[in-house]
């Protein structure tokens, strides 16, 4: 039996799985979401990867960015490698695209900070 606590919603439920033969049996939740919450964690948890990244602009060394779409929980630092090594060198406007496919996925990397 596992536990763990349903973080879609500010409620939190306190969420039980249990592995059975065909699967898994969750229950806690107050909803269809946290059951489905549970079973991807079980088995292909994601995460959305927040950090920053340096920039060339004066007065400003980092700019926060965020990836397009969650990335697989184990593959976090083969992204964090790949982020690392973008720059941003000119100003753009909070949320566009600073790099396409990271890792060679449809993952992108946005910029989430307002730069004036
Ligand atoms: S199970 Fe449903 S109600 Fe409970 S925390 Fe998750 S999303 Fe919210």
């Amino acid at each position: 039996m596992k536990s763990m606590t349903c973080i879609v919603c500010p409620k939190g439920c306190s969420l039980s799985i249990e592995e059975k033969e065909k699967g898994f049996r969750v229950s806690g939740a107050l909803c269809p979401r946290g059951e489905e919450y549970a079973l991807q964690e079980m088995t292909d948890p994601r995460r959305t990867l927040q950090t920053t990244i340096r920039t060339n602009l004066p007065g400003c060394r980092r700019v926060a960015v965020r990836t397009s779409k969650e990335v697989p929980l184990g593959e976090i630092f083969s992204y964090m490698d790949a982020i690392k090594g973008v720059i941003l060198e000119e100003k753009k406007e909070c949320g566009s695209v600073l790099a396409r496919g990271l890792c060679d996925s449809d993952v992108d990397l946005i910029l989430t900070e307002r730069l004036y």
